[in-house]
């Protein structure tokens, strides 16, 4: 190890490399199978960026150097609440409001949003309604501008947007009627120790759409035809992730507990370091000030 790098954690940048299709299909060669790109992830530290793609099967050290600053307002904090955050702007901003894990218990309506006019530009906006393979099938929601990077930092090897709606609101009213059929969490420990199986998300989804079908009529009735659309149409994306290695156990550190957490980095997946020692979610760490030493 020979470099430093100290500054505070935030959530990976994560981006999907260029296929070569166009080479694939203009190729006189028979169509071979054109393997994917992995995922590249880029850790931000500060000012710093640290690509780590090519530090796979290298000695990492993460150390936290005893310090967490809020990451909206940068007062030091004891504790981080709701990735990264000091306890008066959990307790003040919309973004860290339960409705934005629970959307269906969006209050906008009765004027008592925190933040209406962050909400007008985070909730007031088209969501889509997805179905990931992560540990296994399940659906979520996201704001259009975050595909692929919610899939990504779920660590989900295949996604297919399935319904484009009008508010996150009405987003969570759709992913609480098909949630009645398919999972809505992702195991993570699963999802870290495999890829899982490939699922055929289009029948899935034409499966779900059969079994919802009263639902999202009464969606439609209620909000109008625009506001909730079904995308019967869309493509599959096929994610790979940058492993060397799965993990057999999963053992995870702890900074709070022991600041070194170090290994060979053997893999990275959603928004999980996977070292040969054991695996670290970056994102619960957010605003913790680090050493990153490679
Ligand atoms: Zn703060």
């Amino acid at each position: 190890m020979h470099e430093t790098t100290n500054g505070h954690l935030a959530k990976m940048k994560v981006a999907l490399p260029l296929t070569s299709t166009a080479n694939a299909e203009t190729s006189v060669e028979p169509s071979l199978e054109v393997d994917a790109l992995p995922v590249e992830y880029t850790l931000p530290l500060d000012d710093h960026r640290v690509p780590l793609n090519p530090l796979l099967g290298q000695s990492l050290q993460i150390e936290f150097a005893g310090a967490i600053h809020c990451t909206n307002c940068g007062r030091a904090s004891k504790k981080s609440f709701s990735q990264g955050h000091c306890y008066p702007c959990f307790k003040k901003l919309a973004s860290c409001d339960s409705c934005i894990m629970s959307p269906e218990k969006c209050h906008f309506d009765q004027g008592t949003c925190r933040e209406p006019e962050w909400a007008e530009q985070f909730c007031m906006t088209d969501h889509f309604v997805y179905l990931a393979n992560s540990s296994g099938v399940k659906v979520g929601i996201t704001r259009g501008n975050q595909i692929p990077t919610r899939w990504i930092d779920q660590g989900a090897t295949q996604a297919l947007p399935i319904m484009r709606v009008a508010t996150r609101y009405q987003s969570g009213l759709v992913e609480d009627a098909l949630r009645q059929h398919v999972a809505d969490r992702t195991n993570w420990r699963a999802m870290l120790k495999s890829n899982a199986e490939a699922v055929d998300l289009a029948a899935v989804r034409d499966q779900l759409f059969e079994q919802c079908a009263k639902e999202l009529a009464e969606l439609s009735d209620r909000f109008g035809l625009l506001a909730i659309q079904q995308l019967d149409a869309a493509d599959t994306l096929e994610i790979e992730y940058p492993i060397i290695e799965f993990p057999t156990k999963i053992s995870s550190f702890n900074l709070d507990k022991n600041p070194l957490a170090e290994g060979t980095l053997v893999g990275i997946k959603g928004q999980y370091l996977i070292f040969d020692t054991g695996v670290i979610n970056i994102r619960k760490y957010t605003s913790y000030q680090i050493d990153f030493r490679h």
